[in-house]
């Protein structure tokens, strides 16, 4: 991964950039974004970066033998810890073991985010974490010697889902780091690292991508029209994987609001067969759409709500979803949306905690109708 591939961000390369030619290198940076807006990318190329043995003006050289090696991320002084599964067969799985997987995932899609990773390891209903056991991996690695180059770099990606165990030790290392060991914290939600952790590492934070820069990669790579990439990149909100997303799953969104549809008009009906019907088909789905579909309920009201203000500017639909809104805008008021997006936040952390999902929509219809009456 070089500089030169990062979707905008000209900031924050500069600034690694930079920091590298003055010779400032922090043992510990805690590198942070939402999803899709190239935290992992910057993570990578920074790495390539000081890994190689030729520095350009601005970038890697991409020829020397460390830039060959980080080409295809099989450099030995680059190490990655990230979110896994418990197994991988029979046994209980390290990150090694998900190697061949990891280094195909950072070069294909280096955007995107956990759901997509955890998919690409056949888990995609399972949660990701880094296990309390990483940490010996961990230790371990970085006593060694740096094999080739000045300095061995750990990149740990979201550490905020590592386990406390592990999180403790990795404070230890962070306090009396190993010599000419670099951590680079790639994190999507920084809050949930202990602040102990996040005060020893040196600070980037990494903005959504500009829209100028997101519309032109978009129009390059997928040909789309001016009036879809103005839709797109709103709703992507500055992120690459998002952007992505809303091109390949006009499908997907086509079933939510159908999904959404039928709740709001079960619910309006007090038809508690159909209640019952549509909660079992929100059981089958799987955790992580039913996350996005509690996601994109909560949108679907806001914008309703928004709707009568009668400014298209501020309304992200397309043309489905501003059918609908058409006839269920007056539904929801200064009333009922204050509860409305509570119950469907509260619904989406049940679903997070695992609490079965045909009792949290079932309930969440029970309490829709309620609210639809108000
Ligand atoms: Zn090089």
């Amino acid at each position: 991964m070089f500089f030169k591939d990062i979707i905008g961000q000209i900031e924050v390369k500069h600034q690694l950039i930079q920091s590298v030619k003055e010779g400032y290198i922090p043992h510990a940076r805690l590198i942070s974004g939402q999803e899709g807006t190239g935290a992992l990318p910057l993570a990578l190329a920074y790495a390539h970066y000081l890994h190689c043995t030729n520095r350009q003006e601005n970038d890697a050289c991409g020829v020397c033998p460390s830039c060959q090696k980080l080409n295809k991320f099989t450099h030995p002084d680059l190490h990655f810890v990230f979110p896994i599964i418990n197994k991988k067969g029979s046994k209980d799985a390290f990150c090694d073991d998900f190697l061949p997987e990891w280094r195909k995932f950072i070069i294909e899609t280096p955007y995107a985010n956990l759901t997509s990773w955890l998919g690409k390891i056949a888990a995609e209903n399972a949660q990701g974490l880094i296990y309390a056991r990483e940490s010996n991996e961990i230790m371990h690695k970085l006593n060694l010697k740096a094999y080739e180059s000045d300095y061995k770099i750990m990149i740990i990606w979201l550490p905020e889902k590592m386990h406390e165990t592990a999180a403790n030790k990795l404070l230890k290392l962070l306090e009396e780091p190993p010599e000419k060991t670099i951590f680079l914290l790639v994190s999507e939600e920084p809050e949930k690292i202990i602040t102990t952790i996040r005060s020893r590492a040196q600070n980037l934070f990494v903005p959504p991508i500009a829209d100028e820069d997101l519309s032109q990669i978009l129009i390059q790579k997928y040909n789309i029209g001016t009036e879809d990439i103005h839709l797109i990149t709103r709703l992507a909100n500055g992120s690459y994987e998002k952007a992505i997303h809303i091109i390949n799953s006009t499908d997907e969104n086509e079933a939510y609001l159908e999904l959404f549809i039928s709740i709001m008009r079960n619910s309006w009906k007090r038809d508690v067969l159909n209640m019952k019907a549509k909660a079992d088909q929100f059981a089958s789905i799987g955790r992580d759409r039913q996350k996005s579909f509690l996601a994109y309920a909560q949108r679907m009201i806001r914008e309703n709500f928004l709707y009568q203000l009668q400014i298209p500017e501020i309304n992200y639909m397309n043309r489905k979803e501003a059918e609908f809104a058409a006839n269920f805008h007056p539904y929801v008021k200064e009333q009922n949306i204050i509860d409305f997006m509570d119950e469907l936040a509260l619904a989406e952390r049940h679903i997070e905690s695992n609490v079965n999902p045909r009792m949290v929509f079932f309930d969440l219809s029970m309490k829709i109708a309620v609210l639809l009456k108000k």
